[in-house]
């Protein structure tokens, strides 16, 4: 049952929650991407708007493929997208998830995962609650506890 996973336990924190005109735009820029998904075989229509700590908004949709396996998610798409635009020093603040199928839609292991790489653990993650219920915001750290990362004592490779 969805209704397990609610409510969230952590509190959130002001300095990552974007206020309620951020909020309004995220969502906005969320569903419009949800708009523009490929989704012929699910019908399932994301959208996912990344706030930026630097300020800037990238979209993304979710990317079916005819294998299925090979279908990316809109969170996926939106931070791969924003990687290509603004270098691999991005860090996200916020993300909103938004669908054209009323439906609760948590980001799945994967893109919580893909967030984990770009994002600090008090990062906000805005969804669509169940049965048409308000959205939900939660952090990172309730979504994905334990995230996987690797500790190197190595600096990353120098490019040029
Ligand atoms: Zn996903």
């Amino acid at each position: 049952m969805i209704d397990a996973c609610y409510p969230f336990t952590n509190p959130l924190p002001s300095t990552n929650m974007p206020d309620a005109v951020q909020l309004a735009e995220l969502s906005r820029l969320a569903e419009a991407a949800a708009h523009r998904a490929y989704a012929p075989y699910s019908h399932f229509y994301v959208g996912a708007a990344v706030l930026l700590e630097s300020g800037e908004i990238v979209t993304g949709c979710n990317v079916e493929n005819a294998s299925f396996r090979l279908t990316t998610c809109a969170e996926q798409t939106a931070i791969a997208s924003a990687v290509a635009q603004f270098g691999p020093g991005i860090r996200i603040q916020a993300i909103v998830v938004a669908n054209l199928n009323n439906t609760a839609c948590q980001p799945c292991g994967a893109c919580r995962q893909t967030i984990a790489e770009f994002a600090p653990s008090t990062a906000t993650i805005t969804f669509p609650g169940p049965n048409a219920q308000p959205t939900t915001t939660t952090t990172l750290a309730d979504l994905l506890p334990g995230a996987f990362a690797l500790a190197t004592s190595q600096q990353p490779a120098t490019r040029d």
